[in-house]
């Protein structure tokens, strides 16, 4: 997220990170400009931990900040590869947040490394600032498009230097960024919750290729070359984004109860009972309750207390870590015909462990339904799905993975009742589950390394 015409920038762009932190729980950090230089902070782990030293908000002054909690898609999870990056180049100090993922990443730092350029991180975002740093253009927003035209694939960046923040959203608009308003100041982050937090108001979605600077003299907007086609990230409104928020100009929550309810109609089960794999099957399993007349019912609750890095102690891992997090609630599963619903299936692994949970405590039968379609390819636009292997319907009929799941049937949306969804349905990336990639796609693309 980014700020501008505030005098506690910082301050409350932690108030953002901490309303975005579903969107990336491994480093945080923050830059700030007072208009004299920028400062920042980085860290690995959750915003909370990032910024327990009380010496560190002080030291982050001014009227400007960026924000950023990482989530990696490229370049491994360490501290070098924390943003925002901060350089200091001709055009001055720069530092930047990116969410999504450059496809020419690799070719453009092989580039670059062949004529001389040294990189200080693994990840994709810092090939932006070397391409500002090397563009021939004097003035930094002209540089900052210059380099932006290079760029194919998923991005939305925030840049910050000592007197201006630039926000900019890729031309096909894969991930959603929003523009708002507190008071004077603007903002821009990933997700309107971000706005509600300090109670900003939300004004729109930035546009697939706006590319917004906010200076002293307020605020304008620029263009970069049209894209033949949209690319909306459909997975923001099936799992990543939070209900509460907008994205790309639509509740998230209408959407998903929308996908819950086609699920329903397009895949009924003779049940007694809806419930959810929380949190992200929540909404999808209300949707399903009202159209199928079921009685929707909180069957397993959450441990929201357990990080990314749950270490288990002595027994094997990957059972304790599925018990860990959830636990079905007594006597609501009794000898019940249950309706299980999720967002989205990827290894299958954790699924086949909450089938079994439920029927350990007495569910009948376990009817499993998916509110999306099968995700059978790698994502290369910022979501970390990211081998053929790991996804279980890349090999397996519907059939098979009901059988690996011990599930009595299994039901997905079709990728069209998906689509039905949503307002513009040709303005949607729906590779994952298509294959239909909508830029070139790297023959190579290995999470750890550029
Ligand atoms: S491939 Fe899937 S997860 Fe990736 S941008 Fe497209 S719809 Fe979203």
């Amino acid at each position: 997220m980014g700020i501008y015409g505030d005098p506690r920038a910082a301050e409350q762009t932690y108030l953002g990170l901490y309303a975005l932190q579903h969107r990336g729980q491994e480093s945080a950090g923050i830059a700030a400009t007072d208009g004299a230089c920028v400062e920042h902070h980085r860290g690995m782990g959750l915003v909370w931990s990032v910024f327990a030293d009380p010496a560190v908000m002080p030291r982050l002054k001014g009227h400007a900040a960026i924000g950023h909690n990482r989530y990696s898609t490229r370049g491994g999870s360490t501290l070098v590869n924390a943003q925002p990056i901060v350089i200091e180049c001709r055009t001055g100090t720069i530092a930047v947040a990116h969410n999504g993922t450059i496809t020419n990443a690799s070719q453009l730092r092989r580039e670059m490394q062949d004529t001389g350029s040294i990189f200080q991180t693994t990840s994709d975002s810092e090939i932006v600032l070397h391409l500002v740093a090397r563009s021939r253009k004097t003035d930094v927003t002209e540089a900052v498009m210059d380099a932006l035209k290079q760029l194919v694939g998923a991005y939305c960046f925030v840049f910050l230097t000592r007197d201006m923040l630039i926000a900019a959203r890729d031309p096909q608009g894969f991930r959603p960024l929003n523009l708002g308003r507190h008071g004077d100041a603007w903002l821009v982050a990933s997700e309107s919750c971000a706005f509600d937090i300090m109670g900003a108001e939300y004004v729109r979605s930035v546009e697939p290729g706006e590319v917004i600077i906010v200076d002293r003299s307020g605020l304008r907007s620029s263009r970069l070359p049209e894209a033949p086609q949209k690319s909306l990230c459909i997975f923001e409104h099936i799992y990543f984004s939070r209900p509460d928020s907008l994205i790309f100009s639509e509740k998230v929550d209408k959407i998903r109860r929308r996908l819950g309810k086609r699920l329903a109609e397009d895949s009924p089960a003779e049940a007694d009972i809806v419930i959810a794999v929380p949190d992200s099957g929540n909404t999808a399993a209300l949707g399903y309750a009202r159209v199928s007349g079921l009685r929707y019912e909180i069957g397993l609750i959450r441990n929201h207390y357990v990080g990314r890095t749950f270490i288990a102690p002595h027994q094997d891992k990957r059972k304790l870590d599925v018990k860990v997090k959830l636990n079905p609630v007594t006597g609501v599963l009794d000898d019940r015909r249950v309706v299980l619903v999720d967002d989205s299936i990827v290894r299958g692994t954790t699924m086949r462990q909450i089938v079994q949970i439920l029927r350990d405590k007495g569910a009948r039968e376990v009817h499993v339904r998916i509110s999306s379609p099968p995700i059978k390819h790698p994502c290369y636009y910022g979501i970390d799905i990211s081998r053929h292997s790991e996804l279980i319907a890349s090999e397996k009929s519907i059939e098979e993975i009901r059988a690996y799941l011990g599930a009595d049937s299994l039901g997905y949306l079709t990728i069209e009742g998906m689509l039905s969804t949503v307002d513009n349905p040709q303005d949607y990336c729906t590779a994952c589950f298509s294959g239909e990639y909508r830029t070139p796609v790297p023959a190579a693309f290995d999470k750890y390394c550029i």
